[in-house]
């Protein structure tokens, strides 16, 4: 396009051409738009024209327009925005460029926006900049306190995790030693002792668990407060639950005499879906509390349930007492931690005032709450929720209302506590039985003398009681749980249920009487029997762990359930014993010098041959849920805590597969032939021997070590009550026992004791020398 013609293309667009003379004037081409017209007033367009006389704006663009133009600039140079006023009032926004067409130098000025318009556009760009200065500045604050924060926030977990760390290391510092204590303790108490020393002891062991117990809730809360502990979601029986938790108590609920009951409506699932040890935690927290601030009266236990509209389940467990109750204006720090009611509390109860708030904490967690509703002087009603999740399962035979063996037969309810005749009577209703209760045997025997009948009456009645046998037979006893030296069972009884009644327990009584089944309740004899494990003496055990001391008590304990084992002090002389010979279990502790159990475990799975794999059992004093899985992580099957307890490892052995004697030579192998029990009733022993499950050791195998275990030490209390001349010391502990020796069927050593206690009681201790070495040839006879 020739310059002409550009010209006028600029021209038709709207553009004002101006173009510059040498002497510095302008002159217009082409046509003028009237616009600009108006701004340079006077001036008719063809005469030279003095820019800067009436435009003053461009004064300071000339110059870089003349630059511009003498340095043959390539494109076109911009003023920016202009903006005027005309003598009518008219505002023009316009821009002006500078322009080079071959050696003309032109001058355009190009109309934009009014300027109201531009005005509005440069305010809000001035606003917006504003904005965004704002905005800007906001931000930067906001990424500076973010970074604060974000510092604050890895400090405080840095502090939290700190703390958690010190709780575990201090927790583990002092379950090593508190290891030793109790292990020993335990044993020195299974071995003859003189009274004073026995008491003694008793207190460091008791003393001991106290120490664990505080050193657990601390953990516990400790773990809470830092979002570290974790809910296991696994399906459970919640009666089981219950019921296991309960057991804990049965023997300090008698000893204090306060009945102890349950109940579980019947709309409870079997099993639901969630931790099974923190709700068992709970209750047992909940329960020890009812029995510590109670006197007399009774502790129950009823749970309920309530369907959600998410298929989960929500139960409510309320714990009862007729305790000392709590004032109003003290409920509300019950739940706070380190808080009792008053600080004499503490003096007289002992505690630290954790419990109830990690329960509360613990309930929340499963999604529920803890409240409590209290009359000082009455008692109180501990009650909390959880939300559980639905499991499918079959629902054992006791749970379901269809029971012909059972329905439409008549049992009487004689005795007992008014809780108890009413758990009796709505679990008995639920079966089709009909029942009548009274807490009178008058009544009882009235119902009789007026010519009424039933199938068969559960009595509860004090053992003083004589005129009982006038109700009608078949009879079944309630019984106090979980005691072998209970008084002697009266005798017609055809089944007993020990309290607090179990479901469970009550059906197979029922069966028993009327189901032509032998149903035996299952009773704190067979719990015991974790204790004892002689089937699995053949299992090669291998103890490692580099403290003396622990490696001694292990072994005690090892050999006090029946095991041998031998020792090793690291995780190098672990491999070395491997590698020399097969061992089916190793207890690994975990920290030890040179190779640690993590490792070693790790290097067995990895270097031995299928066939000479261990199990291998970590035994430990770290107790949080991360050691565990690294224990796991690390190839160990099980885990056992520090202090070790006899009975968990015992039942961690049992764990191991093919340990239980599952073939007649199996147990040919460990069990006592029953030719070489002397001194032994056959029907007592035959009895017990029943009672193990297929697959389990027998009962009374377990018992019968325990049984032994504790003679020589229960002989010497004996023999030292004779010798300080003190009758009460001989009528106790012969009676005691009697009853354990008559509950095995151990019938001389019975016999002896029976004898023993009448001289006890008749306070004459003349003969005793002479029943005493019969006392010791009955007990070596049943020892043999
Ligand atoms: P502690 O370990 O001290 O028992 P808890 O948190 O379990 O701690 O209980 C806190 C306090 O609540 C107790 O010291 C006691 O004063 C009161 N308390 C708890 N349960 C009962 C109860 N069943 N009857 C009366 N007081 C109770």
């Amino acid at each position: 396009m020739s310059d002409p013609d550009l010209v006028q293309v600029l021209i038709e667009l709207g553009v004002a051409v101006m173009e510059q003379h040498p002497e510095g004037t302008f002159t217009a081409v082409g046509r003028m738009p009237p616009w600009l017209a108006r701004l340079l007033p006077g001036w008719a367009g063809d005469s030279p024209l003095v820019i800067q006389e009436h435009v003053p704006f461009l004064e300071s663009f000339l110059p870089d327009a003349l630059d511009f133009w003498t340095g043959k600039g390539e494109g076109r140079l911009r003023s920016g925005l202009c903006a005027e006023v005309d003598e009518s009032g008219g505002e023009y926004h316009y821009e002006v460029s500078a322009l080079c067409v071959g050696d003309r130098r032109l001058l355009l000025f190009e109309l934009r926006k009014d300027f109201e318009e531009t005005r509005e556009i440069l305010q809000k760009a001035r606003q917006n900049l504003l904005d965004y200065e704002l905005l800007e500045r906001t931000q930067r604050a906001l990424e500076r306190s973010q970074l604060e924060l974000r510092k604050a926030k890895d400090a405080a977990e840095a502090a939290t995790q700190a703390k958690s760390a010190f709780l575990a290391h201090m927790s583990h510092e002092i379950r090593t030693p508190m290891n030793a204590i109790l292990g020993l303790t335990g044993l020195l108490l299974n071995s003859p002792l003189e009274t004073r020393q026995r008491e003694f002891l008793e207190i460091v062991r008791n003393s001991g668990e106290t120490l664990l117990t505080i050193l657990n809730d601390i953990l516990d809360f400790s773990k809470i407060e830092s979002g570290k502990l974790e809910l296991e979601q696994a399906p459970f029986d919640i009666r089981r639950c219950i019921e296991d938790a309960l057991d804990l108590f049965a023997v300090r609920a008698a000893e204090k005499q306060l009945d102890l009951s349950y109940s579980c409506v019947p709309a409870v699932p079997f099993q639901v879906v969630g931790d099974v040890t923190r709700l068992r935690q709970i209750i047992v927290n909940l329960v020890g509390n009812a029995l510590k601030f109670t006197s007399a009266g009774e502790i129950s236990v009823s749970t309920g349930v309530q369907r959600r509209e998410d298929a989960a389940w929500e139960l409510h467990i309320a714990v009862h007492d007729t305790g000392i109750g709590i004032p109003p204006d003290r409920r509300d720090r019950l739940f706070r931690s380190f808080s009792q009611v008053d600080a004499s509390t503490t003096r007289k109860y002992g505690g630290t005032g954790l419990g109830l708030a990690i329960c509360k904490n613990l309930a929340e967690m499963m999604g529920g709450r803890m409240w409590v509703e209290s009359e000082p002087g009455k008692g109180s009603t501990f009650q909390f929720t959880i939300v559980a999740g639905a499991a499918d399962s079959a629902v054992p035979d006791y749970l379901t209302s269809s029971q012909p063996e059972l329905a439409g037969k008549r049992i009487w309810i004689v005795g007992s506590t008014a809780t108890n005749r009413r758990i009796l009577e709505e679990q008995l209703e639920s079966w089709g039985v009909t029942t009548r209760a009274t807490d009178s045997l008058a009544e009882a025997r009235d119902w009789k003398a007026a010519g009424q009948t039933c199938d068969a009456t559960i009595l509860d009645l004090p053992s003083q009681t004589l005129d009982w046998q006038a109700l009608p037979k078949p009879w079944v006893e309630l019984t106090q749980g979980g005691r072998l030296d209970a008084p002697e069972a009266r005798a017609g009884v055809r089944a007993r249920v020990s309290k607090p009644i179990k479901p469970a327990g009550l059906h197979a009584a029922m069966m028993s009487l009327f189901g032509g089944q032998e149903v035996q309740e299952p009773t704190k004899t067979a719990a015991l029997s974790s204790q004892g494990a002689p089937a699995l003496q053949r299992v090669r055990i291998l103890l490692a762990d580099d403290s003396t001391i622990n490696q001694k008590v292990g072994l005690w304990i090892l050999e006090s359930l029946g095991y041998r084992a031998d020792v090793a002090g690291n995780g190098l002389e672990v491999l070395e014993a491997l590698r020399r010979q097969p061992y089916d279990v190793v207890l690994m502790d975990v920290q030890m010098p040179e190779m640690d159990g993590w490792e070693a475990s790790r290097r067995i799975r990895a270097d031995l041959p299928s066939e000479r794999q261990p199990r291998i059992i970590a035994m430990t004093a770290n107790v949080l849920e991360d050691d565990r899985q690294r224990c796991l992580d690390a190839g160990m099957n099980d885990f056992v805590s520090k202090p070790v307890r006899p009975e968990e490892l015992a039942a961690a052995l049992k764990r191991c597969p093919g340990s239980a004697p599952a073939s007649p030579t199996a147990a040919g192998e460990s069990g006592q032939p029953e030719k070489q029990l002397e001194g032994f009733d056959p029907a007592v022993v035959a009895a017990l021997r029943g009672m193990g499950k297929p697959g389990q050791p027998d009962v009374f195998s377990e018992l019968l070590l325990i049984f032994r275990n504790m003679l020589p030490g229960q002989l010497a209390q004996i023999r030292q009550a004779v010798a300080d001349n003190q009758p009460e010391a001989l009528e106790h502990l012969s009676h005691k026992l009697r009853g354990s020796s008559a509950n095995l069927g151990a019938k001389s050593i019975a016999s002896v004791c029976g004898r023993l206690e009448a001289l006890g009681k008749e306070k004459k201790l003349d003969g005793a020398t002479r029943i005493l070495e019969e006392l010791e040839a009955a007990i070596r006879l049943c020892s043999e």
